[in-house]
């Protein structure tokens, strides 16, 4: 009975199973899409999937929405309500694309295959295989960025897939809790509520913002035996957080922390991590450099992107990615510069903008039309191929043949008009706690500059409108309001 209650995907009531596609159509060419990030979603969204034999591999079965994960590591928002599994994304199209929950180990683009494992919980074995394609989307995003710094990856938690935000949070708690023990000396409590974030990128500043709120909001009126005790410190190499800001932003967010008590440490250079101290180095204001070592409970670590090593295997591949540092070098139709049958897009790409959501997506989108438009191309050539062939059998009806020909000749010519792609930049945005946010906006060819309270309603709409699913959106209210009027949750 509930059959007829359709799935509310991309905010229409829709309700679409396609067939399932048992062997792949050997008319069409085989498209393997890598990746569920936002490029990867973006394409597939708008791919009309008729046209190719469908391939989306990944090791993670859902799309994030990414920008709301710093709340999710202090419960204002639950994980589950930014996820959008990708059997429901794929469900929507309308033929059948085939997905492999497995991971990328290596692209060969001699032969045209991808080797893929999957490392089975079930089975408690890793299963290796190869998939061919004819062509290939890249979209693996990147890895956290330690730039090889002693004790990050032993140590510290990142911020990049729910596990993460998920582990921040029973960190956070067990802080609270370990703290709150019977007969805690000073200064392990101390260290215990003292809340390290290295890196001054939205992503640390955001997640401090995240966490202030929380105390101040929640684990102080819970827990108030250590109310004195909680702290948050941002430690950023250069001489301000947030650089791709202005800066009357960034002197707003740097005012706005020092409010909401939050201590930032510029200039200052993380060197090395241990199990309870982070050691970095300060440049005094006479450039003298000096030493401090912060004794911390909870690190987390959000100094940016690194290449992944599928992505650095590849590069070492091909011959004119020789100079490829941060990801693939891609033209201006993401093709993978050196390749004729890969394209790259998101984080793993080198296309000359900031990797960010945004660029991902209008690049996923970019692709999607570009696949539609090159399927178009082969139909209209078939049919004018077949039509000209037709001409010389059928004399008598040449004048109709022909027109019918030039008909198609200029739809294919708009078509093969197709521009290369351009990234449209709509504004940025963070949180930065206590119910603000600063945003730098694009209206009218022109930049502005917001920051507070309304902007932080902005913030939120603008978020909620960029959710994957109606689902996601009223799960994301719904967890907003739930933690405004009951509190976060605080068990572990
Ligand atoms: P980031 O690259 O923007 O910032 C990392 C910061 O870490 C840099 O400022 C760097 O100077 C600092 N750093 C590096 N090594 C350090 C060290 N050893 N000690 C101290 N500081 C160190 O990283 P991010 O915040 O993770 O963002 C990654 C990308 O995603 C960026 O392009 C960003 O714009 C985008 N993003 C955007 C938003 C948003 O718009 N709200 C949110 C998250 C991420």
């Amino acid at each position: 009975a509930i059959a007829g209650i359709g799935y509310i995907g991309y905010g229409v009531y829709e309700d679409r199973h396609p067939e399932p596609q048992v062997v792949p159509d050997p008319s069409k060419k085989t498209l393997v899409i890598l990746g569920t990030g936002w490029g990867s979603v973006s394409l597939l969204k708008r791919l009309d999937t008729e046209n190719y034999n469908v391939v989306v591999i990944s090791p993670r079965n859902y799309f994030l929405f990414t920008p709301l994960l710093p709340s999710c590591t202090t419960g204002t928002i639950e994980h589950r309500s930014i996820m959008e599994p990708i059997r429901t994304i794929l469900r929507q199209k309308k033929a059948s694309v085939r997905f492999y929950e497995a991971e990328a180990s290596s692209i060969d683009p001699d032969r045209k295959v991808v080797r893929i494992f999957d490392n089975s919980e079930i089975r408690g074995d890793i299963t290796e295989t190869e998939v061919p394609y004819d062509m290939l989307v890249i979209g693996v995003g990147a890895e956290n960025a330690t730039f090889g710094i002693p004790g990050v990856r032993d140590h510290s938690c990142f911020l990049k897939e729910i596990g993460d935000a998920q582990r921040i949070r029973k960190r956070i708690m067990d802080c609270v809790e370990t703290a709150a023990f019977k007969d805690q000396s000073p200064e392990e409590i101390n260290r215990l509520l003292h809340m390290v974030v290295v890196g001054g990128g939205p992503t640390g500043v955001e997640f401090a913002g995240e966490l202030q709120d929380f105390f101040e909001e929640d684990i102080k009126k819970l827990v108030p035996e250590i109310s004195d005790r909680f702290r948050v410190t941002l430690i950023e190499a250069l001489p301000n957080v947030l650089p791709m800001f202005s800066k009357q932003l960034i002197d707003y967010t740097e005012s706005t922390f020092k409010e909401e008590k939050i201590d930032i440490h510029t200039k200052t250079m993380v060197k090395k991590v241990t199990d309870k101290t982070v050691e970095a180095e300060v440049t005094r204001p006479d450039g003298k450099k000096e030493t401090i070592v912060f004794p911390y409970g909870l690190l987390v670590w959000a100094t940016g992107n690194a290449v992944r090593p599928v992505i650095k295997d590849l590069i070492a591949r091909i011959p004119a990615q020789a100079n490829s540092r941060r990801g693939l070098a891609v033209n201006e139709y993401l093709v993978v510069q050196g390749t004729r049958d890969i394209w790259a897009v998101g984080d793993c790409a080198v296309a000359g903008y900031a990797p960010t959501a945004q660029v991902a997506g209008q690049e996923g989108t970019f692709l999607a039309r570009l696949f539609n438009n090159m399927a178009k191309t082969e139909a209209l050539e078939g049919k004018i191929s077949e039509l000209s062939s037709s001409l010389n059998l059928q004399p008598g009806n040449s004048a109709a043949v022909s027109r019918e020909i030039e008909g198609y000749e200029r739809q294919l010519r708009r078509i093969k008009d197709a521009k290369p792609f351009h990234y449209s930049h709509q504004g940025s945005l963070a949180y930065i706690g206590s119910d603000k946010a600063v945003a730098d906006v694009t209206w009218f060819n022109g930049n502005v500059a917001a920051a507070g309270s309304l902007t932080y309603l902005f913030w939120r709409s603008a978020y909620i409108s960029m959710c994957f699913s109606t689902r996601n959106r009223l799960l994301v209210i719904n967890d907003w309001f739930k933690s405004k009027v009951f509190g976060r949750d605080l068990s572990r």
